[in-house]
């Protein structure tokens, strides 16, 4: 015989909105000393439960390229090229989530943005344990 408990309401100090977005894939870039990695480059909604893991998948990808000891621009390039493809794979992914289970306005279409016609939630967590509710403006 379990206790029986009330529902809670929910304490309004503890809620607050966000504002969902999405980022767009832009053409690669220059590649120089200085990098991105995780959310800097391809942030996403949370409907894929995948930003933290690809941020920490960055890291070791990066530590992988520049360990490697050769020269490091040809290392960065070819770790962006990775980071940048996985990303937005994600992003794509995440989006695709979104606007199904969360009311998330599509992402603008954009010559380099591929639509995600399969959405599969991404490998690594769940998704977020209390979704935002309401309309993401996607950017
Ligand atoms: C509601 C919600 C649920 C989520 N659920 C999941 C999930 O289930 N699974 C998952 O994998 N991901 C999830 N994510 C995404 C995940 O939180 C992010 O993708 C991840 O935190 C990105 O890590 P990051 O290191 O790239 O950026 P951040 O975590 O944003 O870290 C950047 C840091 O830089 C600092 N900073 C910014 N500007 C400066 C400055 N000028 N000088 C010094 N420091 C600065 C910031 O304060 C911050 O600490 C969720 C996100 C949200 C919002």
């Amino acid at each position: 015989m379990g206790s029986s408990s009330a529902p809670q309401r929910p304490d309004l100090d503890e809620v607050f909105p966000l504002e969902l977005r999405t980022s767009v894939p832009i053409p690669p870039w220059r590649t120089t000393h200085v990098t991105l990695l995780g959310d800097a480059a391809h942030a996403m909604s949370p409907a894929a439960g995948a930003g933290a893991d690809l941020a920490l998948r960055d890291a070791a990808a990066l530590t992988a390229a520049l360990a490697h000891g050769g020269p490091p621009i040809p290392a960065l390039r070819s770790y962006e090229r990775e980071m940048i493809h996985s990303g937005f794979t994600a992003v794509r992914i995440s989006a695709a989530n979104g606007t199904r289970v969360l009311g998330q306005d599509p992402p603008p279409s954009s010559p380099l943005v591929r639509p995600a016609s399969a959405p599969k939630p991404a490998t690594g967590r769940a998704g977020p344990s209390a979704p935002p509710r309401g309309r993401g403006r996607p950017r």
